[in-house]
């Protein structure tokens, strides 16, 4: 039996960071959920779909071959071939994901494939709906949030290391709306499983979050 350990949480609070940690250091896949959803969101602005026209998306979707594939022990995604790791991580595509996440038909194909990579290998999975949906049965299961603000803060030093200057109250605007839609969407929204362990980094380093779950994994493997 693989070991499984899922994170959620909403945009900005430091789940692919921190699972990216927790994955090197015991030796786990990492898997980026959301990496997925972005990939499929990129197929659908090339060809130019509308994030609202859901018959759209619903045709569309076979068409688009997801897979991921480990580049020194980085996740990448192959859309049709083509490893679009590097184009997904811009704020349209973010949006659009958020936006075209919410169909059924997208959801279904993504989380076929992760309970796939789940069942193969031992995973550090980290999106929305990894506990409540992929992998109800994982072994530790964490809810990582922080405040708007403090996400907003972050994501604006991710975006200014890129040489992109944006307003802090527009970030931090865009993360309350995209909160909104993740948590409150008809399909798997974002919510903490009864069962998940609330971790909150606002006054939080790295090093404490992913001690505090590393210990978790121990703790379960009875070591
Ligand atoms: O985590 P990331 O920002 O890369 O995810 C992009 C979008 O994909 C999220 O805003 C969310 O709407 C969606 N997503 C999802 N379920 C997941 C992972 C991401 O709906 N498991």
């Amino acid at each position: 039996m693989s070991f499984c350990v899922a994170i959620d949480g909403p945009a900005g609070a430091g789940k692919s960071t921190v699972a990216k940690a927790v994955a090197a250091e015991m030796n786990f896949i990492y898997v980026d959920t959301g990496a997925m959803y972005r990939a499929m969101a990129l197929f659908f602005l090339r060809k130019g779909i509308a994030a609202d026209d859901e018959e759209a998306v619903a045709a569309a979707c076979p068409e688009a071959d997801i897979s991921i594939a480990y580049e020194n022990g980085a996740q990448q995604v192959i859309l049709n071939g083509e490893n679009v790791s590097g184009l997904i991580r811009t704020e349209e595509v973010g949006g659009m994901a958020s936006a075209t996440s919410v169909y059924r038909t997208v959801r279904e194909k993504l989380v076929e494939l992760q309970q796939a990579l789940a069942k193969r290998t031992d995973v550090v999975m980290d999106g929305r709906d990894i506990a409540t949906v992929v992998l109800p049965g994982a072994d530790v299961k964490i809810y990582l949030t922080a405040s708007t603000a403090v996400r907003a803060k972050r994501r604006r030093n991710e975006l200014a290391e890129k040489g992109v200057t944006r307003p802090l109250e527009e970030i931090e605007q865009d993360i309350i709306e995209r909160d909104y839609r993740d948590m409150h969407r008809e399909n798997s929204p974002l919510t903490r499983v009864g069962d998940a362990v609330l971790i909150d980094s606002s006054e939080m380093t790295l090093r404490e979050v992913v001690d505090a779950i590393e210990t978790l994994i121990r703790k379960k493997r009875g070591e």
